[in-house]
C-alpha cells in the first residue's frame, strides 16, 4: 500500500505528474479554445471543448480536490462565480439558505440583490450560534452558507456543529474557507459537503489572479456542479489556471509565514494605547478561540483592529502606513491596509451587518515581522 501523502507534497504533484507528451515538469498552459478529435467523437485526452474542460483546468481541480480531501474540484474564473455555481446547483425556486450576518458583503449582495430575483429566499444568521443557526431554519432550507473565520471580523464558527444542523434539517453545509485556506482547515473533514474558494486569495497568493472553486466529496453533488459550471460557463481561463496552480505550490510555506508575523503583530496590537480592540482567533481571549483551536492548525493571515478616535483616526491609519499598501483583497505576499466600512463592506452601510467605522484590517503578507510592526506602529502614533 502507498503511504498517504502529506499536504506540502500534495501542493506540489496532485494533478502535476509531468506532460506524458513533451516531460513539462510544471502542466502546461493549454491555450486552446478546442481539440482535434480523431473521427467524429475520437477525443485523443477526453477533451473536446474548453468550457467543458482544460487540461490546465484539470490539474488546478484535481490538485484543489485533493488538497481539501475531496473527490471533485472545479475551477471558477472568480471566487463569485463559484458561490452563484454551487448555490443555483443545489437551489431550487422556492428553497431558503441561511447565510452569516457578517458574511463577505459581495455573498449577501449575490443572494439579496441577484438570487432573491431568481426566487430564492435567505435569512443572515449569527452561525457562530449554532442554536441560532437551527432556530433559523424552516422546511424549504435547502443550503447553510458559513464563512470561518468571517471577513472582516474573523468570526468563528463550529463546522461540524453546523454540518450536524444542517444534515438534520436535510439541507447541505457550504463553508467558505477563504480566510483559512486548506493548510489550515479542511471543511470537508470536519462534516461539511461544500467547500468554496476565492482562490484569488491565499491559494492563488500573489495578488496577480482572480478565480474560485467548488470542491465536494459526493458524486451526485460534484457532477450537479460541474453540469452548472459547464452550462453557464463560468470556467477558469488556462492562463488564469495555470498561476493558480503555480501559486499553490508554495501555499504551506507561505501560510506558515502568514501566521507567524500575524501571531507577533497581534500581540504588538494589544499592547498599543490607541487600539481599543483586536480581532484575530489566535488571540486566547477571542470569542471563537476554543472552537478554532479544534478545526484549525493555525490562526491565519488576517487580523481587524479598532482604534481609539472612530473613523478619522481608522482612516489616518489606513493613509499613513509605508509597507502595508492601502487596497482592497487579502492573502497575497505582500501586506495589505483597509477601511471595511469605506471599501469592502461599504455596501452594508445602512444595513444590521454594517461594520464599525472605526476599524481596520489587515493582511499580513509575509515580509519581516518587525518592519510591519514597525510600520503599523508608526502609523498609529
Ligand atoms: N469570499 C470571501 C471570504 C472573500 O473575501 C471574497 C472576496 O473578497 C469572495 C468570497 C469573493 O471572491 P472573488 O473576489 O474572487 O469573486
Amino acid at each position: 500500500m502507498t503511504q498517504p501523502r502529506g499536504f506540502e507534497t500534495l501542493a506540489i504533484h496532485a494533478g502535476q505528474e509531468p506532460d506524458p507528451v513533451t516531460g513539462a515538469v510544471v502542466p502546461p498552459i493549454f491555450q486552446t479554445s478546442t481539440f482535434k478529435q480523431d473521427g467524429v467523437g475520437g477525443l485523443r485526452g477526453g477533451y473536446e471543448y474548453s468550457r467543458a474542460g482544460n487540461p490546465t483546468r484539470t490539474a488546478l481541480e484535481e490538485c484543489l480536490a485533493a488538497l481539501e480531501a475531496g473527490t471533485r474540484a472545479s475551477a471558477f474564473a472568480s471566487g463569485l462565480a463559484a458561490e452563484d455555481c454551487v448555490i443555483r446547483a443545489v437551489c431550487a425556486l422556492g428553497d431558503h439558505v441561511i447565510i452569516p450576518d457578517d458574511a463577505y458583503g459581495g455573498s449577501l449582495r449575490l443572494l439579496r440583490m441577484v438570487l432573491s430575483r431568481w426566487g430564492l429566499t435567505s435569512t443572515a444568521v449569527n452561525v457562530g450560534d449554532a442554536d441560532a443557526v437551527r432556530a433559523a431554519i424552516r422546511p424549504e432550507t435547502r443550503l447553510i452558507w458559513c464563512e470561518t473565520p468571517t471577513n472582516p471580523l474573523l468570526g468563528i464558527a463550529d463546522i461540524p456543529a453546523l454540518a450536524a444542523v444542517a444534515h438534520e434539517a436535510g439541507a447541505l453545509l457550504a463553508v467558505d474557507n477563504t480566510f483559512a485556506s486548506p493548510y489550515l482547515q479542511q471543511p470537508l473533514t470536519l462534516g461539511a459537503d461544500i467547500v468554496m474558494h476565492s482562490t484569488t486569495k491565499y491559494i492563488g497568493g500573489h495578488s496577480d489572479v482572480i478565480g474560485g472553486a467548488a470542491v465536494v466529496r459526493d458524486e451526485e453533488l460534484a457532477e450537479k456542479v460541474h453540469f452548472h459550471q459547464f452550462a453557464v460557463g463560468a470556467i477558469a481561463g488556462p492562463f488564469d489556471a495555470w498561476l493558480t496552480l503555480r501559486g499553490i505550490k508554495t501555499l504551506a510555506v507561505r501560510m506558515d509565514r502568514h501566521c507567524d508575523n500575524a501571531e507577533q503583530i497581534a500581540d504588538a496590537l494589544e499592547e498599543h494605547p490607541l487600539v481599543t480592540r483586536v480581532l484575530y482567533p489566535g488571540l486566547p481571549g477571542h470569542p471563537g478561540h476554543e472552537i478554532a483551536s479544534k478545526q484549525m492548525r493555525r490562526f491565519g493571515g488576517m487580523i481587524s483592529f479598532q482604534v481609539d478616535g472612530g473613523e478619522q483616526a481608522a482612516t489616518d491609519v489606513c493613509g499613513r502606513t509605508q509597507l502595508f499598501t492601502l487596497a482592497e483583497s487579502l492573502g497575497g505576499v505582500e501586506s495589505l491596509i483597509e477601511h471595511p466600512a469605506r471599501m469592502t463592506h461599504l455596501s452594508a452601510k445602512g444595513t444590521p451587518q454594517e461594520v464599525p467605522d472605526n476599524l481596520v484590517r489587515i493582511s499580513v503578507g509575509i515580509e519581516r515581522a518587525d518592519d510591519l510592526i514597525a510600520d503599523l506602529v508608526q502609523a498609529l502614533n
